[in-house]
């Protein structure tokens, strides 16, 4: 047999995943929700006094015939009959107050704990997404993980705010009311309660399609702000390829569906709302014609059939809003379910158990018999091994799509190799904290991005907690103080989004200076001048030479004449280190590298100017 906390999550399959994921952040308000259950409990000690009064004034009153009890409540039992009709009207006045006083203070309680609760739950869906791997990332869309952290959290608390606790009075209210029916007339109680099955079995079925549609709507609306998001992020692109009426032609078409599924969830709720009101006629009508017949036969007084009637009336109301209340915890529980479906995502690459902050690198890094793969079916690196000595400039060059930046992704642990052992200093990288690791690592990449704060700010990024000083010292050493000061609100510019008012060059120059700041020992660059002119390239190179001077430096490059230089060239192919030593051993070897150094040589000297080096 079933039991009824079974029961309740076959109702809301998902209600005990829900409150078993927050249980920690609901404990934390416990004061405060049980300031807003005593209140619960009294409105609905309030609500079932409420028709008391009126049953009063009919019975001992107006037809004190009718039946042949006599009133036995002490301080009333003796009251003249005026004293009787004004302590009972008041009394009205008084339980309405009771009533509304304690709904004010459990409405407000509940609000400020669920804000409260609803905020922590923003907060760590925000922190985990951060800490989730990239493997996470680059599968999720943006606009859907956006919907999630925005309009689920608020739908979130919506419904606990405006429909929760209003569900869980009802709940009390008709438990309470049924109980105070069969102690004061079970048979009646009986007739008012049958139709109560056929409620309980529609609303269920009705319930189960309404979380249906929810569950698809909601999809869709994250579909629609995962295309929204992708084609304003890449509005340069759409526009140049023609794409705006493509793109809107799939918006429109999602759009029209959702508003058809939002239509649906309404037209369910409609009908179980429907469905509810003519069962409470059908209760009125039959407790009305077997309780006239009591009445007259002496068994119930008139007053008794008002209490019934009225309570059937307020029972059966909030039976009518749990229908509806029931449909908007449907949807509140599906939003519910998506955070904790992202909640429940374990980063891939995270701390491992007794891991120490690294102490200060010298730089040494070491890769032993590495393979990795993004897809099982797709080794990307495969055996790799080579040394760095501290200090060292290692050239990274090979083919497009070979593994460069995979290699690079390692060394930072934004990935686990799955075979083989990566080492900075001796260590290997898994015994380190992930921060106390990548804090000792700046990387310049090729298209950097800028946040949409102050240039300061983003300088500052590098090394959380700089002053100004350290700020303008990295700009100048990145060659980009003198353009920032010539900017109207110099290091205070606002970014706008992805930088876009800045150059290429001097956005890469910001973010030399935000590597710049971190000081860090070991530098990684991914072709930190790819797409820049002559006279950028050359301010970038003069700022990478500063960077680089002290630091063991990663360079991927496809342009052989900067990698020239380097203490070291690895070349990789196809996720294997094919070729490893200096330009002048790699010449001698006339193999990979040396084919590809003539063949950009020759290129060069028939089309393009010579290449500037990266020599400090
Ligand atoms: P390029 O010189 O063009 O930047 P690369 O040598 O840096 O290329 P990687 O970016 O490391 O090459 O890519 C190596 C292989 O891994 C490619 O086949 C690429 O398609 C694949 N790859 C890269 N990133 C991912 C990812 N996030 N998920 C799946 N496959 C990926």
């Amino acid at each position: 047999m079933a039991s009824s906390s079974q029961k309740s999550t076959q109702y809301f399959p998902g209600l005990r995943k829900v409150i078993r994921q927050f249980w920690p952040q609901v404990y934390q308000e416990k004061t405060l929700l049980s300031v807003a259950i005593v209140g619960l409990v009294i409105e609905v000690f309030a609500r079932l006094l409420s028709p008391w009064p009126l049953k009063l004034i009919f019975d001992y009153v107006l037809l004190p015939n009718a039946h042949n009890a006599d009133l036995d409540i002490p301080f009333l039992r003796d009251a003249a009959p005026g004293v009787l009709i004004l302590i009972l009207t008041l009394s009205i006045i008084g339980v309405a107050a009771l009533s509304a006083m304690s709904a004010y203070i459990s409405l407000v309680s509940l609000s400020i704990a669920a804000s409260r609760i609803i905020s922590d739950i923003r907060s760590q869906l925000y922190g985990h997404l951060q800490r989730l791997s990239l493997a996470f990332h680059y599968q999720a869309k943006s606009g859907d993980l956006l919907t999630r952290i925005t309009s689920d959290i608020d739908r979130l608390r919506d419904v606990i705010v405006n429909h929760a606790l209003p569900l869980l009075i009802n709940l009390f209210t008709l438990v309470s009311m049924v109980g105070v029916m069969f102690w004061m007339d079970w048979e009646l109680a009986l007739i008012a309660l049958a139709v109560l099955p056929i409620f309980m079995v529609s609303s269920l079925s009705i319930t189960q399609r309404i979380r249906t549609v929810a569950q698809r709507q909601r999809r869709r609306e994250s579909a629609m702000a995962a295309t929204a998001a992708e084609s304003i992020g890449a509005i340069k692109v759409v526009q140049a390829l023609s794409l705006e009426g493509v793109l809107e032609q799939m918006f429109t078409h999602d759009n029209r569906k959702s508003q058809e599924e939002s239509a649906r969830t309404q037209q369910f709720s409609a009908g179980l709302k429907r469905t509810a009101e003519i069962l409470v006629a059908v209760a009125t009508a039959l407790v009305l014609w077997r309780g006239v017949y009591l009445v007259q036969l002496g068994k119930a007084s008139p007053g008794d059939l008002i209490v019934f009637i009225t309570y059937l009336k307020t029972a059966f109301k909030p039976t009518r809003e749990l229908a509806k209340q029931m449909a908007k915890i449907s949807r509140g529980i599906v939003s519910a379910e998506r955070i904790i479906d992202v909640l429940n995502v374990e980063p891939e690459v995270r701390n491992t158990k007794g891991a120490i902050s690294a102490p200060s690198f010298h730089g040494a890094i070491q890769f032993e018999n590495v393979s990795f793969a993004y897809h099982d079916h797709q080794t990307t690196l495969q055996n790799l091994s080579f040394e760095v000595k501290p200090g060292q400039r290692v050239a990274l060059v090979g083919p497009s799509g070979s593994g460069k930046s995979t290699l690079v992704s390692l060394l930072l642990r934004l990935y686990d190799p799955d075979s083989g052992c990566i080492s900075i200093d001796g260590q290997d990288l898994r015994q380190y904290r992930l921060d106390s690791l990548r804090n000792q690592m700046s990387i310049v990449l090729q298209d950097s991005i800028l946040f949409g704060t102050s240039i300061r700010d983003n300088i500052a990024y590098g090394a959380l907690g700089a002053t100004d000083a350290e700020v303008k010292r990295a700009a100048k050493l990145a060659n980009a103080h003198e353009f920032i000061m010539a900017l109207p609100d110099g290091y205070k510019t606002l970014m706008s989004e992805r930088g876009v008012t800045l150059s290429g060059g001097q956005r890469q120059r910001i973010a030399i200076a935000r590597a710049a700041i971190r000081k860090a020992p070991i530098v990684i660059l991914d072709e930190p001048t790819v797409g820049l002119d002559n006279k950028s390239e050359q301010a970038v190179i003069q700022a990478l030479k500063r960077l680089t001077r002290d630091s063991t430096t990663l360079l991927i490059t496809h342009d052989l004449s900067v990698s020239k230089d380097f203490d070291q060239i690895l070349y990789i192919e196809a996720g294997q280190l094919l070729e490893q030593g200096t330009h002048e051993e790699l010449m001698q070897r006339g193999q990979h590298y040396a084919a590809l150094y003539q063949l950009q040589s020759a290129v060069c000297t028939n089309h393009v100017p010579p290449l500037p080096t990266l020599t400090p």
